[in-house]
């Protein structure tokens, strides 16, 4: 048998109900792996509350009651709240936090809203993230860095750089993630594994700690596509009552179209993708990752997003905006730390939130304050909501030629810890090729497709139209059949 640590989710789904190992000799497994926290990845441990989970998933095996993935591990980005750990979103403001509740995803994954339906997955725990996800390197969280299994002296990504390390060093089979504006698709790119965001409004937002709740979405993070598939299925669903911006559409089962054939498939390729900008290494794992899919019967078509460039400066106006009205409730009255020496309620406010928050989350907030003021909210908001609707728009244009989009996550691969420390807006200019499909709400995943510079991982990003989920993991699992980059494990592993 293939040790536990190195099984698939769909493997051990299978070795789970055939009895093959309970969930307790699972969960023991990889809080093995976990012990001594490699890479930093996670925030809380709590090997009582997980060991009772996996004995109550044994107890629904043994009773016939199991749920799809019942007792399969999974680590949870530290921005979902959950009752039995504590959750931080990265930030020392919410140091030892507990929530009264899980957020939708993790009950979803879990025991199921109101303990009905759930998939039956056992919480390994809470993983690092960049404050309030905030980052693209991982590099912003209070509770320090977390560092890339292939290399350790590189970022994993961002912000959902511990769900990232985690999956890739095999102390989790799977994660969540949440992603604003690439945060699910650049960790996975840059530490070699699969992950997909949905459409804006597949997945639950009730409990996901808010970031830029017009961009915020959840996903799995996990190795192969049909992982992805089995994880995406459980999460999604509406949430209507508890989540104002849920889409009113049934759940759906991911895993029904994986085996579609590619013939004739139209894969969009974006010119602006493949600029200057792009490293070569980079570019060279793309394009044969592209030659791979037309061996398999797809058709190219070049296409244009001609206003890619400026989803940086519109991401980075709406998001910030966004951010400093939702991290308003961060006073220090309602949650997490407040700060002792204060002299009236204005000044404990101001105290609280001095020491709370990093560096990255206050120019954040003061970019988004600046941006909503009177006298520039028309210069700044206004136009960057103007502009975000014209690159929705150019999505709908394209996806009138093609089926998919395909192109890089990133111009390169991760880069070295500490290499943007004095300039934030490198990290910013990187999430170039993310930051348009969550401006338009649309399906976005990342495939590994081969190494590049220093060995490291290099992802293939697909872009669906609304609600194509099922097709992006589609063409990736086609791809992943006819592959084994997705297959490769960082050294030691
Ligand atoms: N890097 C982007 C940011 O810092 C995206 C983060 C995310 O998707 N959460 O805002």
């Amino acid at each position: 048998m293939t040790q536990l640590h190195n099984m698939t989710v769909a493997q051990l789904a299978q070795t789970l109900q055939t009895k093959q190992a309970s969930a307790v000799e699972v969960a023991t497994a990889f809080l093995a792996r976990a012990g001594g926290n490699p890479h930093n990845a996670f925030l809380d441990i709590d090997s009582e509350v997980t060991l009772a989970q996996a004995q109550a998933s044994d107890a629904r095996i043994a009773a016939g009651t199991a749920g799809t993935l019942e007792g399969v591990p999974i680590a949870h980005k530290d921005v979902f709240v959950t009752r039995d750990f504590a959750t931080t979103a990265g930030s020392k403001i919410l140091n030892g936090y507990r929530s009264p509740f899980d957020a939708t995803v993790v009950q979803k994954l879990g025991t199921g809203v109101n303990a009905q339906g759930g998939a039956g997955m056992v919480t390994l725990g809470k993983v690092n993230c960049d404050e309030f996800a905030m980052g693209s390197a991982n590099e912003n969280s209070a509770y320090g860095p977390v560092t890339n299994p292939w290399d350790t002296s590189r970022v994993p990504g961002g912000s959902s750089g511990g769900s990232a390390a985690a999956v890739a060093a095999r102390l989790a089979p799977a994660a969540t993630g949440t992603d604003t504006g690439g945060s699910i698709r650049q960790p996975a790119s840059f530490c070699g594994i699969t992950g997909i965001k949905p459409t804006y409004g597949r997945a639950s937002r009730y409990g996901m700690i808010a970031y830029a709740s017009s961009l915020d979405q959840a996903g799995p993070m996990a190795r192969t596509a049909e992982d992805c598939a089995l994880l995406l299925s459980a999460m999604c669903g509406a949430d209507l009552d508890r989540d104002s911006t849920s889409l009113d559409v049934p759940a759906e089962n991911f895993s029904a179209k994986l085996g579609d054939s590619l013939l004739g498939l139209r894969i969009g390729i974006p010119k602006e993708f493949f600029g200057e900008g792009l490293a070569a290494d980079v570019r060279a794992a793309i394009d044969a990752a592209l030659k791979a899919l037309e061996a398999q019967g797809a058709k190219l078509v070049p296409i244009t997003l001609p206003r890619t460039e400026l989803a940086i400066p519109v991401y980075y106006i709406i998001a910030p905006a966004e951010a400093s009205s939702n991290l308003s409730r961060f006073d220090g009255v309602k949650f997490g730390h407040r700060a002792k020496d204060y002299t009236d309620l204005v000044s404990m406010y101001k105290k609280t939130r001095a020491e709370g928050f990093g560096e990255e989350v206050k120019r954040r907030i003061m970019t988004g304050a600046y941006v909503l003021s009177h006298g520039y909210y028309d210069a700044y908001y206004l136009q960057a909501q103007k502009i975000r609707r014209m690159i929705a728009d150019d999505f709908q244009r394209a996806f009138a030629e093609c089926d998919v989009i395909a192109g890089p996550v990133a111009p390169t691969v991760a880069w070295k810890l500490g290499n943007n420390a004095s300039d934030p807006l490198a990290d910013y200019l990187a999430d170039i090729f993310t930051l348009p499909a969550s401006l338009a709400g649309l399906p976005g995943m990342s495939v590994p497709v081969g190494f590049g510079e220093g060995h490291m991982p290099v992802g293939l990003q697909l872009i669906g139209n609304y609600l194509q989920e099922a097709r992006l993991l589609n063409v990736a699992h086609q791809y992943q059949l006819a592959t084994d980059h997705h297959l490769q494990k960082p050294e030691g592993i």
